[in-house]
């Protein structure tokens, strides 16, 4: 029998009252890898009322104190690092390689936030009275409400718990179910470092049920979303209503221009690797390729060799290059828009198919489409998977236009070797994430991460952006008698 993963409150895995179960299932080969408790509105209540109890004495603790801890949980999630990657490959499919660079990069987050402990709490402003002192001071915001999506379920999980408790917060975590496994792995390594009972709690279940309890409880303080825009737009109402502050990172649907200038294999293998590594679930994945038309034809060339090249298959084995969409509701939304694209009169030119495996995992060809133009679903919707739209322009001003023709707004790249256009775009473009001669996919820890428009609520997370969102400033002023 596959394990079972329980809930983690007041620092106890505790069983639910409802009885029931949720299976994680590897799309790989549809094997159940382990199960998680459907929870009930009592556990989330529960876990609020814990880490309520817990805030006082958790804040009271020190920022240095805090910090130390979290070194601790870098250290044990560094041992655990094969069990953990290995988890992740088989709960959602991308490759063994991508699952340890995630989890490295989780411990490198721990790490960064661990040294928060250290840095400033706030700023000394000269006052106009000179006989006071006047200082700023950062003060956790209380329970924080953390909600996370299945695609990256080691480094979103811990971008935001590390920051909400190094600041002072405490914390109601509740995963995705289709990564809840993955999620448990990592609230064990802060159970293991011996977090006080409260200060994290880890909750698993339905976003309809145990997420709109959360984001709905009158007894939290903050709540930080990254998931779909539907979902997003229930956080923000919810939280509003309640006077929570709030965080929401959302859906993209990025675009890559390629210039006649530009350099033609660095272009392609970006391509390649921000479009179809992680299956293209990646919120920041290449979805729009948007190509002048003097290099369109050799670019198009050169793209569809490479794609050929890529090998499909279990993310475990060495030789796959691609895994599988990372449930079967994904594979069924993949499918749906590549079949949307055709009947929407754009060519498909690689791919389109399902891929017949003997395993029956949920496996989709990396999938070009050409004769796309802007208005098309296949150009303005998430799709979330392996597929990307190619758009011919005549001008790096056209270019830009339509990379902003959609209602997203979280990453964009260029490729070009001239700095006029690079400027342009700099300045034109509207994205969160502006990268030239780079993959729309790539981010740092220490830098803020973030989109405009329907992409986020406009804050932004990871470096000390974090501080931002999970903080309060008093601003003192003290006189001397
Ligand atoms: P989702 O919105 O379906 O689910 C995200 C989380 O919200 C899950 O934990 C889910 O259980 C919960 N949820 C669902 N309904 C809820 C409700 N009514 N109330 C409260 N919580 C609820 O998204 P997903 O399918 O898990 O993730 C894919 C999406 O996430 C894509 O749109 C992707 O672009 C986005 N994403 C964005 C970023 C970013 O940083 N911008 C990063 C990764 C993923």
């Amino acid at each position: 029998m596959a394990d079972l993963f329980l809930n983690y409150i007041n620092g106890e895995w505790r069983e639910s009252g409802s009885g029931q179960l949720i299976d994680s299932i590897n799309p790989a080969n549809r094997e159940v890898i382990g199960s998680v408790q459907s929870s009930t509105i009592e556990d989330v209540n529960d876990a609020i009322q814990a880490a309520n109890d817990a805030k006082k004495s958790w804040r009271q603790l020190g920022q240095y104190n805090r910090g130390q801890i979290l070194y601790k949980v870098a250290e044990i999630l560094e041992k655990n690092l094969e069990d953990v990657a290995q988890n992740l490959t088989k709960e959602m499919g991308k490759t063994l390689p991508e699952a340890i660079g995630e989890t490295q990069r989780g411990i490198s987050i721990l790490k960064y936030y661990a040294s928060e402990g250290t840095r400033k709490e706030g700023d000394v402003i000269p006052s106009s009275d000179k006989d006071a002192l006047m200082f700023t001071k950062r003060v956790p915001l209380g329970v924080v409400g953390i909600i996370t999506p299945w695609n990256f379920p080691v480094a979103i999980p811990i971008w935001k718990i590390a920051p909400a408790l190094v600041y002072g917060n405490t914390v109601v975590f509740k995963p995705a179910s289709e990564a809840a496994v993955t999620a448990a792995k990592i609230v064990k390594c802060f159970d293991e470092a011996g977090l006080p009972p409260g200060v994290l709690n880890f909750i698993t279940g339905s976003g309809s049920k145990v997420g709109d309890a959360l984001i709905n409880s009158k007894n939290i303080h903050g709540i930080t979303f990254t998931g779909s825009e539907n979902t997003g737009a229930l956080v923000a109402k919810a939280a509003s209503a309640n006077g929570v502050k709030y965080q929401l990172e959302m859906g993209g649907k990025n675009p890559v221009i390629v210039l006649d200038d530009a350099n033609l294999n660095s272009a392609v293998s970006a391509v390649l690797s921000g479009a179809f590594k992680s299956t293209g679930q990646k919120c920041t994945a290449s979805s729009r390729v948007i190509v002048q038309s003097g290099i369109y034809e050799q670019f198009k060339s050169a793209l569809l060799e490479e794609t050929s090249k890529i090998t499909i298959g279990d993310g475990l084995l060495s030789d796959t290059w691609m895994g599988p969409c990372a449930s079967e509701s994904q594979y069924n939304t993949v499918l749906e828009y590549i079949q949307i694209g055709k009947d929407e009169g754009a060519n498909v030119i690689f791919g389109g198919k399902p891929v017949e495996t003997s395993s029956s995992g949920f496996y989709v060809e990396p999938t070009i489409f050409e004769n796309v133009t802007s208005n098309m679903r296949i150009a303005q919707e998430e799709i979330f998977g392996p597929v990307i739209a190619l758009i011919k322009v005549d001008s790096t001003d056209e270019a830009v236009e339509v990379a902003n023709d959609t209602r997203y707004g979280l990453s964009a790249s260029l490729f070009t070797t001239n700095i006029g256009s690079a400027l342009t775009f700099m300045d034109e473009i509207e994205a969160g994430l502006v990268r030239v001669n780079a993959e729309s996919a790539g981010v740092e820890l220490q830098a803020p991460f973030g989109g405009m428009k329907s992409s986020s609520s406009g804050t932004r997370e990871q470096g000390e952006a974090a501080k931002e969102f999970y903080t309060s400033i008093k601003t003192v002023f003290v006189k001397a008698e």
